[in-house]
C-alpha cells in the first residue's frame, strides 16, 4: 500500500464562527465511534482530521467515514516529511504516478502551501514538482485547463502530502449537532430517505411508528424495525429510538365514523397530534416526515394546509421537492429499498378509499372529528406507546413470535 494516511477535511463547519469547536468535537466523536475497533491512529486539528493507516484497511475506514456526516471529503495521501528541497515529495509523487497512471493522462500538478514561512510559493512548488515528475515519470502530458489527473502537493509545517483524488463525504453537519425530531416513519420508501437526510443535516432523530396490528400485518412492524437498523449506522452510538404507537383503536373509529373520502385526511390529522403530543412529553423540537408535494391524495397543497392545521409544531419535509427516481436513488444508496418494497400493508396503504379528498375542507374534518371522542383516545394512545431502542446490529424479528406487535414490543420493553 503506498498511502500511508487519509486526510479528512470537515466542509463548512469551519464557516460556524464561535461554535466550531463544538462542531469539531462532535464529528470527531462520531467520526471516533465509527472507527473504533478498526486499526488506525486519529488524530486532528481545528481544520483537518487525520488517519494514520497501520494496516491494508484503507476501504473498510472509508466505508465506515461515509457514515459521518459533517465530512465534506477524504483523500487518501502519502505523507512525506517538510523539507527545503523537497526531495521525498518528488520521490513519493513519481512513486504515486506509476502506481496510478498506467496509461496516456492529461495532467497537471496543484500546489498548496499552508506553511507560509516556506522558502518557495505554491507557483514555485508546482514548478519543482512537475518538472521532476515530466522528467522521471511515464504516460504524462501536461494540460493545466483538462486535466484527466491532478497531483495535488500541499505543504505544511511538518508534513507535506502528496495525492490524487478526494472522495466525496456525506456532507452536511454532525448528527445530533441540530438537536433532535421525531420521523414518522412508515415500512415505504420515502420516510426513512427522509430520516437519512435530516440526520445529515445535524439532526438526530428518534422514530414514530403508528401500527394498526391486527388490521395491518406484523411484518409492517419488522420491515420498520430493519429500515431502523439501516438507519442507525448513521446515528450516534449506532442506535435509534422507535416509538410504537398503538393506532388500531383510532384507526378503528375513524373507518366507522368518518366518510370515505375524508378517511385519510383524519387519519393524517390524528397522526399529527400524536406526534405533537409525543414531541412535547419528550422535548423534541420538530417533526418529520417524507411527504412530497403531490405524490399521493394527502400530499396536495390543499390536503397539507388542512392536515398540518392541527399543530404548530415545525414540520420538516425533506423530500417535499424531490423525484421518485430521486428519492429511490438514496434509498438503495442507504441500503433500505429492498426492506422499503416488501409487500406488508402498513395504516396508510391497508383500507385505501377510493376517491379520497384531494383538497379537504377543514370545517368538515372538525365537524367529522366530532363524531368520536379522539382527545381521549388520543391521550391513552400517547399513554400506552412503547418505545424500544434498536441498534445497527439488532437481531430482533418480531414476526417469528406470530403475535399482535404490541404484545411483543410491551415484552421487549419490560425485558429492558
Ligand atoms: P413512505 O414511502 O415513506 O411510506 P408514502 O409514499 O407511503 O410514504 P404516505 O403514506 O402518504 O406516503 O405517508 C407520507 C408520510 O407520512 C410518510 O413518508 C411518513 O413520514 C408518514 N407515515 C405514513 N404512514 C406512517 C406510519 N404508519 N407510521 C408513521 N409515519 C407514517
Ligand atoms: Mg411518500
Amino acid at each position: 500500500m503506498i498511502y500511508n494516511r487519509i486526510l479528512v477535511r470537515y466542509g463548512d463547519l469551519t464557516l460556524k464562527g464561535k461554535n466550531e469547536k463544538v462542531f469539531v468535537q462532535k464529528v470527531i466523536g462520531l467520526a471516533k465511534e465509527k472507527l473504533s475497533g478498526i486499526p488506525c491512529n486519529i488524530s486532528y486539528t481545528h481544520d483537518r482530521m487525520y488517519i494514520d493507516l497501520v494496516e491494508d484497511n484503507a476501504d473498510l475506514i472509508i466505508s465506515r467515514l461515509n457514515r459521518v456526516s459533517g465530512l465534506a471529503s477524504y483523500s487518501l495521501v502519502v505523507r512525506v516529511d517538510t523539507e527545503d528541497d523537497l526531495s521525498q515529495a518528488k520521490k513519493a509523487a513519481c512513486e504515486l504516478i506509476k502506481e496510478k497512471i498506467k496509461k496516456p493522462t492529461l495532467f497537471k500538478v496543484e500546489s498548496k502551501r499552508a506553511e507560509k514561512k516556506f522558502h518557495l510559493t505554491s507557483q514555485e512548488i508546482t514548478k519543482e514538482i512537475s518538472s521532476y515528475v515530466l522528467k522521471n515519470c511515464d504516460n504524462l502530458k501536461v494540460d493545466v485547463h483538462n486535466p484527466e489527473s491532478t497531483l495535488h502537493i500541499e505543504v505544511r509545517p511538518t508534513d507535506t502530502y502528496i495525492y490524487l483524488d478526494s472522495i466525496k463525504g456525506m456532507g452536511g453537519y454532525p448528527v445530533g449537532v441540530a438537536g433532535k425530531g421525531l420521523l414518522m416513519l412508515s415500512g415505504g420508501i420515502d420516510s426513512p430517505v427522509a430520516g437519512y437526510l435530516t440526520m445529515k443535516q445535524g439532526i438526530q432523530i428518534e422514530c414514530l411508528h403508528f401500527e394498526s396490528t391486527p388490521l395491518t400485518s406484523i411484518e409492517s412492524s419488522q420491515k420498520v424495525i430493519d429500515l431502523v437498523k439501516k438507519m442507525a449506522v448513521y446515528a450516534p452510538g449506532s442506535r435509534i429510538k422507535v416509538h410504537f404507537v398503538p393506532f388500531k383503536e383510532i384507526h378503528m373509529a375513524l373507518l366507522e365514523n368518518v366518510p370515505e373520502s375524508y378517511t385519510i385526511t383524519i387519519m393524517r390529522r390524528m397522526m399529527y397530534r400524536i406526534a405533537t403530543e409525543v414531541c412535547k412529553r419528550r422535548d423534541i423540537y420538530c417533526i418529520i416526515n417524507g411527504e412530497s408535494v403531490g405524490q399521493v391524495a394527502s400530499q396536495t397543497l390543499g390536503s397539507m394546509r388542512t392536515i398540518n392545521s392541527v399543530t404548530n409544531m415545525p414540520i420538516i419535509r425533506p423530500l417535499a421537492t424531490y423525484d421518485k427516481l430521486d428519492i429511490i436513488k438514496i434509498s438503495r444508496m442507504i441500503d433500505c429499498f429492498d426492506i422499503s418494497t416488501k409487500p406488508f400493508e402498513d395504516c396508510c396503504t391497508v383500507y385505501v378509499p377510493k376517491a379520497p379528498a384531494t383538497n379537504p375542507k377543514e370545517d368538515k374534518c372538525e365537524a367529522y372529528e366530532k363524531s368520536f371522542d379522539y382527545e381521549k383516545m388520543i391521550k391513552d394512545t400517547v399513554d400506552n406507546i412503547n418505545t424500544i431502542s434498536i441498534t445497527a446490529d439488532s437481531d430482533l424479528d418480531i414476526s417469528m413470535l406470530g403475535l399482535e406487535v404490541r404484545d411483543v414490543l410491551k415484552e421487549l420493553k419490560q425485558n429492558k
